[in-house]
């Protein structure tokens, strides 16, 4: 301690008021690397650490205002019947049902928005994690056919952005039913001749990685995301080995070929603008200037060698 510390800044703190005028909320803390970021900054860097480039989760609005161009539409969905098995455990799911609609301005875990992508029409749906950990019941699974529909009808590729710890359990059976309608809601839009687009946000887990999310014509995500199906806690004790480091990340999925891309959220809206302008007109795909492979494959960790050509012996 100094005098500066010790005297001087409670002096002026008591003089100016100092510290009754600043919010707390003003400054965020990234979780990964603990730095303060102010709130104008990290809206700017769309929710990304300007420090260390952790990728934050963010709502479904925020997500749909970051990938659609101004003036997009987002659509009433149908409500479903809410809380058909009476489900109770520590409080009743019709109570934390309501909670989440009113905290969060939505229906359910699922928004769906028709607009365009730096002009490439799409009909894009956008998970929202914050309601119930983005869990799939009945209404989860209708917003995926509404769009699914949607898409089929405007002739426009469907883009889903996930971010889903799994099943709705208070839903019971109901909820598992929403894996085979969610299929057969993608392969609508399959059977269209239309593209459709995943893009894997943190976190991606349960039901969702097991129906609709690896159906994708492409699969990307946001850098660091967490994607399985089961915990890696699980995994662990079921199978009795140390997972590797970077297990069910986002990155160690590019590797192993279950994504396409890992895209920066800065990138994501030229990305997916680029990638739909391929598949649909690929004689008249846009030449932008964040220009991005379509594989972006980094150099496999073992069997590198496969990849080399074959050196003639002697
Ligand atoms: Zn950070």
């Amino acid at each position: 301690m100094n005098w500066i510390s010790d005297w001087a800044l409670p002096k002026i703190q008591t003089l100016f008021g100092a510290k009754k005028e600043v919010p707390d909320n003003l400054w965020h803390k990234c979780p990964a690397c603990e730095q303060m970021i102010f709130h104008r900054d990290l809206e700017r860097a769309l929710h990304v650490c300007p420090h260390c480039g952790h990728h934050m989760r963010i709502g479904a609005m925020q997500r749909l205002k970051y990938t659609l161009d101004e003036g997009f539409q987002r659509i009433e969905l149908p409500r479903m019947p809410q809380d058909p098995l009476r489900f109770r455990d520590q409080r009743r799911y019709l109570d934390r049902l309501k909670e989440a609609q009113s905290r969060l301005q939505m229906d359910d875990a699922v928004l769906v928005a028709h607009g365009a992508i730096l002009g490439q029409r799409a009909v894009v749906a956008a998970f929202e994690f914050a309601f119930m950990g983005g869990s799939m019941g009945a209404g989860v699974g209708e917003a995926m056919v509404t769009a699914a529909k949607l898409a089929v009808l405007q002739d426009a590729p469907l883009v889903v952005f996930t971010a889903s710890g799994g099943a709705r359990m208070q839903e019971g059976a109901i909820s598992l039913m929403q894996m085979p309608r969610t299929v057969i809601a993608t392969r609508m839009v399959k059977e269209a001749g239309l593209p459709y687009i995943v893009v894997m946000c943190d976190p991606t887990t349960g039901g969702v990685t097991a129906s609709f999310a690896m159906l994708g014509d492409i699969h990307l995500a946001e850098p660091g995301a967490l994607i399985g199906f089961a915990g890696a806690r699980v995994i662990e004790q079921t199978v009795r080995e140390k997972l590797p480091e970077g297990f069910q990340r986002a990155e160690y999925l590019l590797q192993h070929g279950i994504l396409d891309m890992v895209v920066k959220r800065s990138e994501m809206r030229a990305t997916l603008a680029r990638l739909i302008g391929l598949l649909r007109e690929p004689e008249r795909a846009p030449e932008s200037e964040s220009v991005v492979p379509l594989v972006a494959l980094p150099a496999p960790e073992d069997g590198g060698d496969a990849a080399r050509p074959v050196q003639p012996a002697g």
